[in-house]
């Protein structure tokens, strides 16, 4: 089958596109034939690798995908061939304490696919059965597949982590992100005023029709703090900051929380060192939370809004099969807005 894979740690040229054998199911698995993948940041951090990831290589990337079951293996139940499907790209061992309470996100297996398993961007893709969801027919298989990762990871950081409440402000960071345009959307949702970053005017105006209340450009405007403290959340401070940015960002998003605000992070596009000032965290007592991707329960929950049209995942561009290695330099060149997707078959559908 065709997959894009990489023999070996680097730059984007190390990105491939060639021939691997088709995965083998086993008795709780099933097949998919692919027909779209999204690109993450987690593809650029993958293919540059970092001290601790061995992979086996070739190694298949992509952690996003929707397609067309084509197998099952003899112990599945829940879907059938045919069925057209999204996936949840958060593994776990389903069977140990964590797993069986429902907290696969602390599974000490847990891993990401596309990470340390072989990813999305190929022709067929081995799944568990408990990681593919069945789509309603008539969902586009191009949403289906934008929607996973970034809404999943947006939405346990607003709800089991920063437990955000109506009425509440929140502040997001570059709202052109896969994670951030889904947290605005989330939070609009979930009753918050949201206030968030982008860098151009284009930018600002696809982000207001996402939701956003006020949207800064952080280009024209670096000093934003007072501007959002005295007109936009009248002297009330931030409640919430969505920071998946780090370097860049980090300080500032500690300037913006009132007093007992907290600030959730899932990522560090710009790099994960930053200098802080200690006291303004004990001083205004604020709350830091990490998150990674989310469990079997958010997922669902998440994905069932989405397929029921209250959020919707924002596609930017969608580049050929072929076209991986451009695909991947643009999503690092960051003038998206919303997911950059592969088309991985031609199927008519
Ligand atoms: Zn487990």
């Amino acid at each position: 089958m065709r997959a894009i894979y990489i023999s070996e740690h680097g730059d984007l040229g190390q990105i491939k596109v060639g021939d691997v054998d088709v995965p083998k199911i086993g008795p709780n698995d099933v097949l998919i034939e692919t027909k779209y993948g999204a690109l993450n940041h987690l593809d650029l951090f993958v293919i540059r690798g970092w001290p601790g990831l061995n992979l086996s290589m070739p190694h298949i990337i992509g952690a996003d995908g929707s397609g067309i079951i084509r197998e099952i293996g003899s112990e599945v139940t829940t879907v059938s061939v045919g069925d057209k499907i999204t996936i949840n790209p958060g593994l776990s061992c389903g069977k140990c304490k964590m797993c069986l309470s429902g907290q696969q996100v602390f599974c000490q297996d847990f891993s990401i696919l596309g990470e340390h398993n072989g990813g999305t961007f190929a022709q067929y893709v081995k799944l568990p059965e408990l990681n593919v969801l069945k789509l309603p027919d008539n969902y586009p298989l191009d949403k289906a597949a934008a929607a996973p990762l970034t809404f999943l990871t947006a939405w346990r950081m607003l709800t089991t982590q920063a437990k955000i409440q109506p009425g509440q402000y929140l502040f997001i960071h570059g709202a052109g992100g896969g994670v951030a345009s889904a947290a605005v959307q989330i939070g609009k949702f979930l009753g918050a005023n949201v206030i968030a970053t982008t860098s151009t005017s284009e930018k600002i105006e696809k982000t207001k029709q996402l939701g956003a209340d006020y949207v800064i450009n952080y280009k024209e405007n670096k000093d934003y703090a007072k501007q959002v403290y005295v007109e936009f959340t009248k002297k009330n401070g931030i409640d919430v900051v969505l920071d998946n940015v780090g370097h860049a960002t980090f300080p500032m998003s500690i300037k913006l929380l009132r007093p007992g605000g907290r600030i959730v992070t899932c990522g560090v596009t710009s790099g994960p060192f930053t200098k802080l000032n200690i006291t303004d965290i004990f001083w205004k007592q604020l709350k830091i939370k990490g998150s990674t991707m989310g469990n079997q329960g958010e997922f669902r929950e998440v994905m069932d809004l989405v397929l029921k049209g209250k959020l919707n995942p924002v596609i930017d561009k969608v580049f050929p099969f072929e076209q991986a290695g451009n695909a991947e330099k643009y999503l690092s060149e960051g003038n998206q807005f919303g997911k950059v997707l592969l088309r991985i078959s031609w199927l008519i559908l």
